[in-house]
């Protein structure tokens, strides 16, 4: 047993087999387990001015019993017990409920405080701790901790007040004094006491302070220890690519990249010249041009001698990209390949046969690019589009498709800058923040359902003027069953709405392929005028002619999903719009409709939905790459996450990081994790 820490709980008192079996459950074994588990709230038990409370707030104040308490029994068990108070300038009313035995010791005269909810029109208290006498020991903060099982609050918060006190001064600080002075942070011990037992409202929140940067700090000493190892191995290939032949593909596009385009270019191309292996993130908003990066990028590769890959999440993604990749790559001689689900067993083991022959030098794809028996010759790039649609595993089957090729992930899906640094800490990020010159702004309105009918007026009108349609059916999330027969019920009255002048499609998941490819196939080539869909047409298609969207029941969509489909329409010259259909029941919903319609902005509306929906849920479901912190908070704590990233960077450049023995702390958690190794587990 080197430390105290170490001791097991039951060396406390009045732990037995039994409690520690519990704390066991509660993943606590040693005395730092238990003090290293925090509570999530304080009870404030500090006393309050009734003036300054709020309807049904919890509140504890003094007062002085100013009639005989009386008492009513209720039934078997129930009673109410109830006295006048007079605290401060109020007279109010005390009400306890089912504690009758209460009433000899409310004693007319005397002073008691009580704690509850406060009804402030009835000038009630609803008491639900009470004490004799007025506030003393009682202490202003208690901490209430995630439980489970038998234990209770109470007993707990005996255990770890004994734990405090038995590890106190046998702590080791894993934050070295220089920073806790230079932040102002307190120690260990200082902290622990403040995050379980704070004295007062500061204590608790300097700890609190101190224990999301110590977290973040770690996290970004990961991160960027990773970062940095992955460099210093220096596997990769270094991509020497013809800079004349790129430069004159570039000159050849029928129109000028953007300088975000043509930014983010050079930081890709660089990385690829680059010894070590690219790991590199590219965000562009929907509509920002992230095709023609790939494409550029693909041919540098492809220009030095590399095969290159590019997968998409859809079969009609992938043809889309083919067929512009195509437009581009096929006359300055580029051999590209189409592999999907979808292709025919002769064509594929043509194609298979020819990729690891290296007469391919472009392999563009769904998930058909990951199976077993596709192997390149010579891989050098692997980009893959919309990343947030691919797992973790899928993307990390691609990459070892060569022999440590480059990787760069697209997603239009932009991340809020914490969650970014976050979720890709160890990665490079480039992003493409400009949007193509003379893109018009989608006029996005907010209407009830039930002006439906007027808007198909508005919608014939552009139908008239030669453009085409968007119908975007409510996403039923529990049932896809559902879902597709909204679309079905949707489309039929469409279909006789409108049918007699247009035609009309439908788009929905349970299409086979080859149906959702003739849909998608007629709606861009303009012989279906109105497309009714249900999310499937969220991710990348590319139709400029559609110029209208009607979304209904808008209200289900989180901020970023309709903004990616939004996306769909202003891909072309003429002025787009979008409406969306809702009758948002909550605050959040409402807010929501209305950020669409003040902004196109995908960065501003991704921080917004973080702020409305927390980080947990930005992602969607799982995957998200995104740890689990204990104490910070990515929406809060965002300048901490900053200040941490900037720290960890500094110090892993420094020799007293490496050298000094304040640092060992810290270093220690370096080396036990496998960041130096540059492999990310967390
Ligand atoms: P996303 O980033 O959403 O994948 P795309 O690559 O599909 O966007 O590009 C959207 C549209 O903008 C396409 O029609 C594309 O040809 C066009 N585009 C891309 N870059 C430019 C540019 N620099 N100038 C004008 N149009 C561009
Ligand atoms: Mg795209």
């Amino acid at each position: 047993m080197e430390t105290k820490r170490d001791e097991l709980v039951t060396s406390l008192k009045g732990v037995g087999s039994g409690t520690a079996n519990a704390l066991q459950e509660l993943g606590i074994i040693t005395l730092e387990d238990l003090v290293m588990t925090f509570p999530y709230r304080h009870e404030d038990f500090r006393l309050k001015n009734l003036a300054e409370t709020a309807h049904n707030e919890r509140v504890t104040v003094e007062g002085r019993v100013e009639s005989e308490p009386s008492l009513l029994f209720l039934g078997k068990n129930k009673s109410r017990l109830q006295v006048r108070l007079l605290a401060g300038q109020h007279l109010i009313k005390a009400v306890f409920f089912n504690q009758a035995y209460l009433k000899t010791k409310i004693i007319p005269g005397s002073v008691i405080t009580v704690t509850g909810k406060w009804d402030r029109g009835r000038q009630v208290i609803n008491v639900s701790t009470f004490s004799a006498g007025p506030k003393t020991d009682q202490q202003d903060f208690e901490p209430v901790y995630s439980l489970k099982g038998t234990i209770s609050q109470k007993t707990f918060r005996k255990f770890m007040r004994q734990a405090l006190d038995e590890v106190n001064g046998y702590l080791v600080d894993v934050l070295p004094k220089s920073i806790r002075e230079t932040y102002r942070l307190p120690d260990i011990s200082s902290a622990l006491e403040g995050i379980h037992f704070p004295q007062n409202a500061e204590h608790s929140k300097d700890a609190r302070r101190r224990f999301v940067y110590e977290e973040l700090l770690i996290f970004q000493l990961k991160m960027q220890a990773i970062k940095k190892a992955r460099k210093e191995q220096n596997v990769g290939n270094s991509v020497a690519f013809n800079n004349d032949l790129v430069k004159k593909l570039i000159e050849s596009l029928p129109y000028e990249l953007t300088d975000a385009q043509k930014r983010v270019v050079n930081e890709i191309c660089r990385d690829l010249k680059e010894p070590y292996r690219m790991n590199r993130l590219l965000q562009g908003d929907v509509g920002s041009g992230k095709t023609v990066v790939a494409a550029i990028c693909l041919y540098a590769a492809i220009t030095a001698g590399y095969q290159g890959a590019l997968m998409a999440p859809t079969e009609i993604l992938a043809e889309q990209h083919a067929s512009s990749l195509d437009d581009w790559l096929t006359p300055i001689g580029v051999k590209i390949a189409l592999l999907t689900g979808s292709t025919k067993a002769k064509a594929r083991r043509v194609v298979l046969e020819n990729l690891e022959a290296g007469n391919i030098d472009l392999l563009i794809g769904t998930h058909a690019l990951i199976q077993p028996d596709v192997s390149f010759k010579n891989l050098g790039l692997v980009i893959t589009d919309e990343q947030h649609r691919f797992g973790v595993e899928q993307r990390r089957v691609l990459k070892e498709k060569g022999e440590d090729p480059d990787v760069l992930f697209m997603t239009a899906t932009p991340i809020p800058r914490t969650l970014a640094i976050t979720a890709f800490g160890e990665m490079d990020v480039s992003v493409i923040d400009e949007m193509p010159a003379g893109r018009k702004k989608i006029e996005t309105h907010w209407m009830k359902q039930d002006q439906l009918h007027k808007l198909i007026v508005r919608l014939k009108k552009e139908l008239a003027n030669g453009r085409q349609a968007y119908i975007i059916c409510p996403l039923i999330e529990e049932s896809e069953k559902l879902d597709v027969q909204n679309a079905v019920d949707v489309y039929n009255m469409m279909a006789t709405d409108l049918g007699k002048d247009y035609s009309v499609g439908l788009m929905h998941g349970r299409l086979h392929p080859y149906e959702k490819e003739q849909v998608m196939r007629d709606f861009s080539e303009g012989k279906v005028q109105v497309l009714v869909s249900t999310t499937v047409v969220e991710v990348g298609v590319n139709v400029p002619n559609a110029t209208f969207m009607i979304i209904l029941d808008a209200e289900r969509f989180g901020l970023a999903q309709l903004h990616q489909l939004r996306g769909r329409v202003g891909r072309g010259e003429h002025q787009s719009y979008c409406i969306l259909l809702a009758d948002p029941k909550s605050e959040e919903g409402k807010e929501r409709m209305i950020s669409m319609t003040e902004t196109n902005d995908g960065f501003a509306l991704a921080e917004k939905d973080l702020e409305l929906r927390g980080p947990g849920d930005f992602f969607g479901r799982k995957q998200s790459g995104l740890p689990e912190f204990k104490v910070a908070d990515l929406v809060h704590d965002y300048r901490a996450l900053n200040t941490a990233k900037v720290d960890a960077e500094s110090l892993l450049n420094s020799d007293s990081f490496w050298q000094s023995e304040e640092m060992e702390g810290l270093r220690n958690i370096l080396i036990n994790s496998k960041a130096l190794d540059g492999e990310r587990i967390d």
